[in-house]
């Protein structure tokens, strides 16, 4: 596979500069509250064709689409009351799972970080793997629903079949774990959650869960590439899209290992949406 050393100098180099880029902020953000609204996130175009995907089927094709859009609100954490203190909280999530290989490699790292993620599940892939699935909620994370099919055109369908994808979805969660299920978001395939989608998430009451930081590791740009562009963008409330499943996510894993050391300089720990 890919090498993807890291010099470990400019490993160093960033996580420096992120406490002292934490550091310079701490004024300005005791002023504004920590809520990272996202609001400069650059749109990225979905459905981007470039990924060279190796070996996965057909019936993947849509998983590899840049997830874009612009930064959502999902990650909203309590505004700072006294002024006292920022909080340094991020969330991790890790959408296109479960996967088999992945899946428990991206658990082992946030265990050894005692960090906590959101794994935005797929039905199909949750029918596939449940004993995977069931690791992640053994290990304390949150799930949130990613429909049944990664349905890429969600927001074009009748309310039926949006109702459906997300339903299907939830009842493969069920079952993988018999009977109990707590699944509190929704994130919508390859984009932002749409309006078209978001009375049927008021109706089944999950929550839409967007993000402010995408590194494109689906695209496997190199691990260097996902540290540099998560690290560089972190701030108080983001919330971080990762990939554990929808093909080799070997790049995702190997940078999230370096994103957690990073994370631990700079002194954030990792919260579920809406925690602080
Ligand atoms: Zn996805």
């Amino acid at each position: 596979m890919n090498n993807l050393s890291w010099p470990a100098t400019i490993l160093l180099g960033i996580m420096l500069g992120l406490v002292a880029v934490a550091a310079e902020r701490t004024a300005d953000e005791e002023r504004r509250g920590s809520i990272a609204d996202g609001a400069t996130a650059a749109p990225s175009e979905p459905g981007a064709t470039g990924d060279a995907d190796d070996g996965r089927s057909g019936g993947d094709a849509g998983d590899e689409g840049a997830e874009g859009g612009d930064g959502g609100s999902g990650g909203e954490t309590s505004p700072d009351t006294g002024g006292a203190s920022v909080d340094y909280a991020v969330t991790l999530t890790f959408d296109d799972g479960p996967h088999p290989v992945y899946t428990p490699q991206v658990l082992d790292l946030l265990e050894q970080h005692d960090a906590t993620a959101v794994f935005c599940v797929v039905g199909q892939r949750v029918r596939e793997h449940p004993e995977v699935l069931r690791q992640v909620v053994d290990a304390g994370h949150a799930l949130c629903n990613h429909t049944d099919t990664h349905d890429d055109e969600l927001a074009d369908r009748d309310r039926d079949k949006i109702e459906r994808q997300i339903a299907e979805a939830d009842e493969a969660i069920e079952a993988a774990l018999g009977g109990e299920a707590d699944v509190p978001y929704f994130r919508q395939p390859n984009t932002a959650v749409q309006p078209e989608v978001e009375p049927v998430l008021d109706d089944l009451g999950l929550r839409p869960l967007d993000w402010t930081v995408d590194p494109r590791d689906w695209s496997r740009p190199g691990t260097t590439s996902i540290v540099q562009d998560v690290l560089g963008q972190i701030r108080p409330g983001a919330v971080i899209l990762l990939h554990d499943g929808g093909g080799d996510r070997s790049q995702t894993v190997a940078a999230l290992e370096q994103i957690l050391a990073g994370l631990d300089a700079a002194g954030y720990r990792t919260v579920l949406p809406g925690d602080s």
